[in-house]
Order: C-alpha cells, then structure tokens, then sequence
C-alpha cells in the first residue's frame, strides 16, 4: 500500500523527468540552431534518457495500484546565452532533480516504503552519474575558452592510452 504523500510524489518526480526532457530537447534545439552538431546529439540523447526516468516512476505507481496524475509541464527556457551557459543550466537542473530524489527518499523511509526504495535507490546512484557527466562537459568546457582548445586535444590524446 502506498501512502497519498507517496503517490503524489511520485506523480511531482515523473513531472520533473518530463519537465528535464523538455529542457534538454529546448536546449538540443538551441545547438543545433547555433551549429553545435555534438552537443545538440548530446542533449537529443540526455532528453530521452529523461523520458525513460519519467517512464519507470509512472510504471512505479501503476504497478503499486496507485494513481497516475499527470501535471501540466512547465514552458522550457529557449534562450541561451551560449553553451557554456547551456550546461550551467543542465548542471542546476539535475542537482535540483537529485534533491527531490533524496527526499523522496527520506520519505520512503519515513513512512516504512521498503518496496519504493529499490527505485529511489537506482536513482540516487543515477544522479551520480548525471551530475558527474554535466559537471565534466562543464569544466572542458570553460577550460576551453580560458586555456585553449590545444590543451584539450592533448588531454584528449592521453586519455586514450590503453
Ligand atoms: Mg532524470
């Protein structure tokens, strides 16, 4: 059995997956418009990644016989200032999406939700990884402009030793 609080959490956190895959496809758009080709496929990519987020917490719910409730999604930002300024953005927006996860979680535990915590558990390790790959993307990125893009090609190179 699954708490009101829960459910309609759960239902906040597939609004939030929907809402970061909006985002990222606003953003993709953007790239490619300024004719960054890899990054706009990054976004396209990230934002279906978010889709499948927003899918295994919907499938949680109805799984759980709970109820779906799917809410209006919030306009995406359009205007960029660069791309820099792009994954700044990507970088904010997951750290708020791992907050909501962690509280979520905090929930769960609270109200004793043993069979929600697998889910949250996957995704605290995900987000991992999304702040990590932003935050990454983010440092090259102003590496770039204030070192050159030469240092990065010979970072490049050496990453690539077996
Ligand atoms: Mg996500």
């Amino acid at each position: 059995m699954i708490s009101k609080q829960m459910e309609s959490g759960l239902n906040q956190q597939v609004k939030r997956e929907m809402e970061a895959a909006y985002l990222y496809l606003s953003m993709a758009a953007y790239c490619e418009a300024e004719d960054y080709p890899g990054f706009a496929k990054w976004l396209e990519a990230q934002a279906q990644e978010e889709l499948g987020h927003a899918m295994k917490f919907f499938r949680h719910i109805q799984d759980r016989g709970a109820t779906v409730k799917l809410h209006a999604l919030a306009e995406p930002e359009s205007d960029f200032a660069s791309v820099t300024d792009v994954f700044e953005q990507v970088l904010a927006h997951e750290r708020k999406i791992t907050a909501s996860i962690h509280e979520l979680y905090g929930l769960a535990m609270q109200e004793k939700d043993f069979a929600s915590m697998p889910l949250l558990q996957e995704f605290i390790a995900e987000q991992i990884e999304e702040e990590k790959a932003a935050s990454d993307l983010l440092a090259r990125l102003k590496k770039a402009w204030t070192e050159g893009h030469a240092v990065l090609l010979v970072d490049q190179e050496l990453s690539e030793r077996g």
